[in-house]
């Protein structure tokens, strides 16, 4: 017999309860559908609850109950969802691991081909891309177009237009990401960061099974702008040849300026330039300043080495938590 390969399906869940079900349902007809194809394959499912406010927890109680393969981790309160993935990754003990939504957007039904793909040892990762954005609105689309525009033109880590979180990767590429221990996570400039050898899977987008998106637009601005802060500088370049260009046309302001007086002495007016040059140069010093500012709040955030996640509640120390939580319904 071969050896056991084990299988750490990462599910980073907040307030998930209406599709938690359905996931569980379908990753399980899945894995056994591989182990009867694989016979060394083995799984284990690690949700991880990102401070879920529905009866997420409930769920991922009763279902590691009744199947030891689930084990889960409760965090604290929202983390959001990088912090989740990292959680996940630290804590799985599989030879592969699988990154997964559990809104059933990322359909279980790849990880054969994506096993597959990385058996072989020709990839070290599988991951999904979508090729189109059905379901999603067309303002949203616009803005992930361009976000993914500026970001490739101006960093030199490359985010593919459509790449997602739906990642097979072999145990030395988990550790590699894990290795990147930076407070601010954007995912998808860290899977690509530390390289390796990627199959893209190409797919139509699918809607969520139920329940609703967590992210609003204005989330999901905060979101790029943490992408393009966490992988480039090129921002700081732009304030500096910003202020260059204003301190050039200063000077060139100056000088018509001596030249005006000379020429033709000094009449009363210049108050319209005065003023626009003052909103001017203002206005770009706040700008400059601003940039500056946010690289300094992400080093900030940095060099406290806050924990990424903190954990209140695992499948280890569950059954402490439950019996509270009953007692409280039962009267
Ligand atoms: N998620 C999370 N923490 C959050 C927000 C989302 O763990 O703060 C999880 C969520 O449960 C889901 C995945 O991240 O499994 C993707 O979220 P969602 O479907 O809302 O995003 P979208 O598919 O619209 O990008
Ligand atoms: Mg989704």
């Amino acid at each position: 017999m071969t050896e056991q390969k084990l299988i750490s399906v990462i599910v980073p869940c907040y307030n998930e309860e209406e599709v938690l079900p359905l996931f569980y349902a379908e990753i399980t007809k899945v894995s056994a559908q591989m182990q009867e194809q694989y016979p060394e394959l083995a799984f284990e499912y690690l949700f991880i609850d990102d401070g879920s406010k529905d009866r997420t927890l409930q769920k991922l109680r009763e279902l590691s109950r009744s199947d030891t393969r689930v084990r889960y981790i409760s965090f604290s309160r929202n983390f959001g969802k990088e912090a989740g993935i990292y959680a996940g990754l630290s804590n799985a003990k599989g030879d592969y691991c699988v990154v997964m939504d559990a809104d059933l957007q990322h359909p279980p039904a790849f990880l054969p081909t994506m096993y597959e793909a990385v058996r072989s040892g020709e990839y070290d990762c599988a991951t999904t891309r979508r090729v189109s954005r059905a379901g999603e609105s067309k303002v949203r689309s616009w803005f992930a177009r361009l976000f993914y525009r500026i970001m490739n033109r101006i960093s030199q880590t490359e985010i593919v237009d459509g790449a997602q979180d739906f990642r097979f990767m072999t145990r030395q590429m988990v550790d590699a990401v894990l290795s990147m221990t930076e407070y601010n996570r954007f995912s998808k400039g860290i899977f690509s960061w530390v390289g390796f050898r990627v199959k893209y899977l190409e797919y139509e987008n699918v809607e969520r099974a139920a329940g609703t998106t967590a992210w609003s637009f204005w989330g999901l601005f905060r979101y790029s702008i943490e992408g393009i802060i966490g992988f480039s500088t090129a921002p700081l370049t732009v304030s500096v040849i910003l202020g260059l260009v204003s301190c050039l046309i200063a000077l060139i302001m100056i000088v018509a300026t001596v030249i005006k007086k000379l020429c033709f002495g000094e009449p009363v007016d210049g108050y319209p330039t005065t003023i626009c040059s003052i909103f001017f140069l203002g206005g770009l010093q706040l700008f400059c300043t601003g940039i500056v500012g946010l690289y300094l709040s992400k080093t900030y955030l940095e060099v406290k080495h806050r924990p990424i996640y903190l954990v209140r509640e695992t499948e280890e120390n569950r059954d402490r938590f439950a019996a509270a939580d009953e007692a409280k319904k039962e009267p």
